[in-house]
């Protein structure tokens, strides 16, 4: 028998509605290139982003089609983020850290019809157009003139009415499209309905998720292009929640003005930010930002390292929630709380913890399987993740290739490689590329280089995998160490020999100027192996 339920369509327009309802007055504050605040509300917004459907619509936006966006995070890439999926179109956030040759790959990929671009980020565009096919280029401007050919985002809309009629949208239909930063492999498009971002901003919203309430002021450090800033600006909008946008001021100074004049109360982003925010913090005169609204730094995207939550805790009394997700999964997947019953365990293993992955978030299902089957739930056996749920990619844009991703019984395959605690938290001790293979037993890059990232004179680590003639793949450890310290491979081994057993310690230690990172500033470990593939061992390994 089925339930006598309405069947009300979870769709983007009710997130975006109930916003201008019921907290019209609510601020969102953004960073100009110049360094000047906007500051903007959600009336304002909701009028804004009517006009914008309006004018996508007289351009000529056909139901399905895709819109680019060329963005840092500020209200009017906010106001494209509701007015494209209000159009019926798809907003496609193009990530401007990646080569000209990846962006016009995706762009024609993803057969994008029009293009919303940051002025500051014309210089990109320029280095691509002749590649790719658009009918407009719509320019986020601030009264400059403008290249030919380009159309100015005020002028544009200040021509629409403020108010819009909203089509009847299935929730089913596509609102949003990203590619994976293709950490591993071609960039490959996920593409988001309405329902997944719906259901994923409640999720995320929940207290022992994300936890954010109307109380909150939020900034999303991480970009709006990087999974839609992990689904912040949706949740929030929903929430009612002031948000604030850094723009494309990323420096841990401008960051920590912002906070502390804006009062912002929980944030997000990878640990790369966090790490320079640290040192920002170490370095300043106590007081310099006051940081005592700020309740919650959440680091994801890549493992936060125990000594960086540790650190931030105990000399600035700021705390780290880690969270675990992917570009598939809208992203969020696991965060790290510590439940109830285990709140009376010693410091230290509360630390440990909270430097795992953490416990899968609700609707999200997950399974780990070893080369022998289902891996036990024992903090030892190490298996691959792979997770179900409604806000998880069923498939990639145009990608039948890809479907080894997905299993026969409907999995997705993340090829993150975890152990799993007796409580059920998540560990990721690589990504299934990076493990090393020594000797027939798995090393964990991941591990080696938390460790040594809590050494005061290291800055960065990075392990990866040499072939060996005899082990068939030995670690060695590329570090970056901190301006003016010095280690020797003698002292960095003598500091990880108490943590790990024997055969994990890596086989050398090369001291580089920078680790070559990918477009959302992850490791490229590929470029690393690669400068590493004729190492030559010197015999006595
Ligand atoms: P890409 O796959 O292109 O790197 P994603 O943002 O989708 O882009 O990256 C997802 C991957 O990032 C995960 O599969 C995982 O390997 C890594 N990752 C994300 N969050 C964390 C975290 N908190 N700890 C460790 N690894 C993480």
């Amino acid at each position: 028998m089925d339930g006598l339920m309405m069947a009300f369509p979870l769709t983007l327009p009710h997130l975006f509605q109930r916003a201008a309802d019921y907290y019209p007055e609510v601020e969102i504050v953004s960073r100009r290139p110049d360094k000047s605040l906007h500051r903007t509300n959600y009336a304002e917004f909701h009028g804004r982003a009517q006009q914008l459907a309006n004018a996508l619509k007289r351009l000529g936006l056909k139901p399905g089609e895709r819109v680019a966006t060329l963005a840092w995070n500020h209200s009017r890439h906010l106001e494209a983020y509701f007015a494209i999926p209000l159009a019926e179109g798809v907003f496609h956030t193009l990530n401007p850290r990646l080569s000209p040759t990846d962006l016009s790959y995706i762009m024609n990929d993803a057969e994008d019809v029009m293009l919303l671009v940051d002025d500051v980020l014309l210089p990109v565009w320029e280095k691509l157009k002749a590649d790719v096919k658009v009918r407009q280029v719509v320019v986020w401007a601030h009264g400059q003139d403008l290249p030919e050919g380009t159309l100015d985002y005020e002028q544009l809309i200040a021509a629409e009415p403020a108010s819009y009629e909203i089509p009847a949208i299935d929730e089913n239909q596509a609102a949003g499209l990203c590619y994976t930063s293709g950490t591993t492999g071609r960039p490959k498009g996920v593409l988001y309905s309405h329902r997944a971002l719906v259901l994923h901003s409640m999720v995320s919203a929940l207290p022992d998720v994300l936890g954010a309430s109307f109380t909150d002021v939020v900034m999303p450090v991480v970009p709006m292009f990087h999974v839609n800033a992990w689904g912040l600006p949706f949740t929030c909008t929903m929430i009612g929640a002031k948000q604030v946008f850094p723009g494309p001021h990323l420096d841990a100074v401008s960051l920590l003005d912002l906070m502390a004049g804006e009062g912002v109360t929980k944030t997000a982003g990878v640990p790369t930010i966090w790490l320079s925010l640290l040192d920002a913090l170490d370095k300043a005169p106590p007081g310099t930002w006051d940081l005592s609204k700020l309740n919650e730094i959440i680091s994801g995207g890549a493992a936060a390292p125990p000594s960086m939550i540790e650190r931030f805790e105990r000399d600035h009394g700021l705390h780290v929630v880690q969270a675990w997700g992917m570009t598939e999964m809208t992203p969020l997947g696991t965060v790290s709380r510590i439940k109830p019953s285990l709140a009376g365990l010693p410091a230290e293993e509360k630390l440990a913890l909270r430097a795992t992955q953490g416990l899968p978030v609700p609707l999200v299902e997950v399974r780990v399987e070893s080369l022998e089957g289902p891996a036990p739930w024992d903090g030892k056996a190490m298996g691959e993740l792979m997770v179900r749920g409604p806000f998880i990619a069923s498939a990639y844009f145009k990608n039948p290739a890809e479907a080894t991703k997905f299993t026969e019984d409907g999995w997705f395959r993340t090829g993150d490689i975890v152990t799993t605690s007796p409580e059920g938290y998540v560990r990721i001790t690589d990504r299934s590329k990076d493990l090393i293979k020594s000797g027939g037993e798995w090393i964990s890059s991941v591990d080696l280089e938390n460790a040594l990232i809590g050494h005061p004179a290291v800055a960065e680590a990075a392990v990866v995998a040499v072939p060996h003639p005899k082990w068939d793949e030995r670690p060695v450890a590329c570090v970056v160490l901190r301006p003016g310290a010095s280690a020797t491979p003698d002292e960095l081994r003598a500091f990880l020999a108490p943590k790990f057993a024997k055969f994990w310690l890596p086989d050398a230690y090369l001291f580089l100027e920078a680790i070559p990172r990918t477009a959302t500033g992850k490791f490229m470990k590929m470029a690393l192996r690669k400068q590493l593939k004729d190492f030559r061992w010197s015999g006595n390994e």
